[in-house]
């Protein structure tokens, strides 16, 4: 019997988990794919945005905000990579810049910190920036993170911390008896006093399993992206963003936090949350938004493409509450941008909404689980020796792009979370992101996963199940032809 059931593994999730290991509670996350991080949250511009775009007065400005605040604390906390680059909001005619002077009335009103800036400043600031700007907003206070980085660190802390995590489990059926939940997946049942459904895409299908209530519907809205390799760093320094319209941010560039850029998103409805498509109109609508702000965009060192899918709700805000007519059922849904910027706020909101009413008991042992950052290439050479000496797998490399060693990746997989997927490593430790996007190094990861779990090659999924990349072993007596 659980306390708390968490349905879902992405930045929503995840912060929950790390906020409840503080309890002395039983807490279970339930996660349908193989991996954590493998929805809306692994597929995003990754801004940690200040908080000047939301309506005032609504959760997504309040959260956002306070979102934001969060982030410091915690990414020092549990040794992840975030920094505060930084924003421009650019407005290139007369009527951007009437919008861009009510949008900086609006960061007064959501009390995040705006400058209003010049040509000649901006250009300075940011070269690359056409000549026909007219008028920017700077926001010294946005940041930018690696999404699933985070999400591991969180989860990894709150299972260090005595949380447990099923993924492969797909939550489908809940049923209430005598003030007791029974969640039922696939594999098993489970038994709880609280249910919270942060499953992002698909947070009305788990509210209509225990009522007929649910009074708002989901609309997704996919965005497609280009991925420009590192080494373009005199581009920009910051993250640009043209003047937003209804539709939403717009077309944007966003310097990574592991040194690449993106340009994007585009903004489509789709009916299916899974179409994550990449199409040639949007990737065509990316350039011309992308032509209209910057000069020089080093179109030349685009790596990837990929989609992800906003989760929006006809109410338009995020909706984070217990349903009137079950309680101790908390939905989390709506969660579109700026979800992983609130995301922190997020969670402390479910947090003292469960504590107001249930006074829960503190861990005695809660300690914190630092990530080691390991990053072998980047440390000092004398300190590289010293690992190498006691581990020479840490003097292997493996992914050549992005310089990680066979150690690093044997520490992912034997890691809390037990990442048993190519993705799910790539993801932890990068090998497969850089210029060749995994044409060297993946044979060498399914070998090293295949090695280290004790399967057979051809069981290594690229991320969930069905996606087995090999299918069957070659020059093999007796093999399949
Ligand atoms: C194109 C795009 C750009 C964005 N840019 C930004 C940005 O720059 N800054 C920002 O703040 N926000 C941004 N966002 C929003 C942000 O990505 C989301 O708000 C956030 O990732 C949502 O996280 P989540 O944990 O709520 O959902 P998810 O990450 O989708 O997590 C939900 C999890 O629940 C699991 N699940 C679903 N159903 C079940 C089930 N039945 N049983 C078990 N598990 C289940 C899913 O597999 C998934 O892992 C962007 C979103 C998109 C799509």
């Amino acid at each position: 019997m659980y306390d708390v059931i968490i349905i879902g593994s992405g930045i929503t999730g995840a912060f929950i988990a790390h906020f409840l290991a503080k309890y002395d509670i039983k807490v279970l996350v339930l996660e349908k794919d193989v991996e954590v991080s493998d929805g809306v949250t692994k597929a995003n511009s990754a801004i940690i945005h200040s908080g000047y775009d939301p309506k005032p007065n609504s959760l997504k400005a309040k959260l956002n905000v306070l979102g934001n605040k969060m982030y410091g604390d915690i990414t020092k906390e549990l040794n992840v990579n975030f920094k505060r680059i930084g924003s421009y909001t650019l407005a290139f005619d007369k009527e951007e810049e009437v919008q861009l002077k009510k949008l900086y009335q609006q960061g007064n009103k959501n009390k995040v910190e705006t400058y209003l800036l010049g040509k000649k400043e901006l250009r300075a600031k940011e070269p690359n920036i056409k000549e026909t700007v007219r008028l920017g907003l700077y926001a010294p206070t946005t940041g930018i993170i690696a999404p699933w980085e985070i999400v591991y660190a969180l989860l990894e802390n709150a299972i260090y911390n005595g949380v447990e995590l099923k993924t492969n489990h797909e939550v489908i059926d809940i049923k209430k008896e005598k003030n007791i939940f029974c969640v039922k997946t696939k594999e098993n049942t489970y038994y709880t006093r609280y249910v919270i459904n942060a499953s992002g895409l698909f947070a009305h299908k788990i509210t209509q399993m225990v009522t007929n209530d649910v009074d708002y519907e989901m609309r997704y809205t996919r965005g497609q992206y280009y991925v420009i390799d590192r080494g373009y760093d005199d581009y920009v320094n910051s993250v640009i963003y043209p003047t937003p319209t209804n539709k939403g941010k717009g077309v944007l560039i966003v310097p990574t936090i592991h040194g690449n850029i993106l340009l994007g998103p585009t903004s489509e409805i789709v009916d299916n949350p899974n179409d994550t498509e990449v199409t040639k109109d949007g990737l065509h609508y990316i350039k011309e938004h992308i032509d209209y702000m910057m000069n020089h965009t080093p179109y030349k060192g685009i790596i990837r493409s990929f989609s992800g899918i906003r989760p929006k709700t006809s109410r338009e805000d995020f909706i984070i509450e217990e349903l009137k007519d079950v309680k101790h059922f908390i939905q989390v849904a709506g969660i579109e941008s700026p979800g992983l910027a609130s995301a922190p706020a997020i969670a402390k909101m479910v947090e003292d909404s469960l504590l107001k009413k249930e006074q829960l008991p503190m861990k005695s042992d809660y300690r914190v689980y630092k990530q080691k950052n390991l990053k072998i290439s980047e440390k000092p050479i004398d300190e590289i020796n010293r690992l190498i000496k006691q581990n020479p797998k840490y003097g292997k490399i493996i992914c050549r792009c992005e310089s990680i060693t066979e150690g690093e990746i044997i520490d992912a997989i034997k890691g809390p979370l037990g990442i048993k997927t190519v993705d799910g490593i790539k993801r932890k430790v990068r090998p497969g992101s850089g210029r060749c996007q995994g044409g060297f190094c993946q044979p060498l990861i399914i070998e090293i996963l295949a090695r280290e779990l004790k399967v057979r090659k051809t069981d290594i999924l690229l991320n969930n199940v069905g996606s087995n990349i090999l299918i069957v072993e070659t020059k093999q007596s007796g093999g399949e032809k």
